[in-house]
């Protein structure tokens, strides 16, 4: 079976996300540290209130880590968009089988069904 997702609004999607997470580095970069605070979903702050120093070391390493996660989610997006010019969007890649409409929606640069993350992540 070939992959029946409607790829011109994944397409929409990804690259909406594309420049989310390209101007998320920009941001980065033009601010770092500075705040952060708006593209940093998937990070959880704590309010710890740590020391002058602490907090820029913390704040460097925050910086770097969400630079390394855009950076990596850039990669992903654009293998994504790859994926649906060559025709194999929504299709895993361990299996074969088409990724479910609803982790498209939510996760569109997946590659792997749910099932096989599921294994993936167990290791
Ligand atoms: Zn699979």
């Amino acid at each position: 079976m070939t992959a029946t997702a409607d790829t011109d609004h994944f397409r929409r999607r990804l690259l909406e996300e594309r420049k989310r997470v390209a101007d998320a580095i920009d941001n980065i970069h033009a601010e770092n540290p500075g705040s952060i605070g708006d593209e940093t979903e998937e990070l959880t702050f704590q309010d710890n209130h740590l020391g002058d120093v602490a907090t820029a070391t913390f704040d460097r390493e925050m910086a770097s880590t969400l630079e390394d996660n855009s950076t990596h989610l850039l990669a992903e997006i654009d293998a994504a968009l790859a994926r649906i010019d060559d025709g194999t969007f929504g299709t895993c890649e361990r299996c074969g089988n088409p990724i479910g409409a609803e982790r498209l929606e939510a996760l569109p640069w997946a590659t792997l069904c749910i099932e096989d993350k599921r294994k993936q992540e167990r290791g």
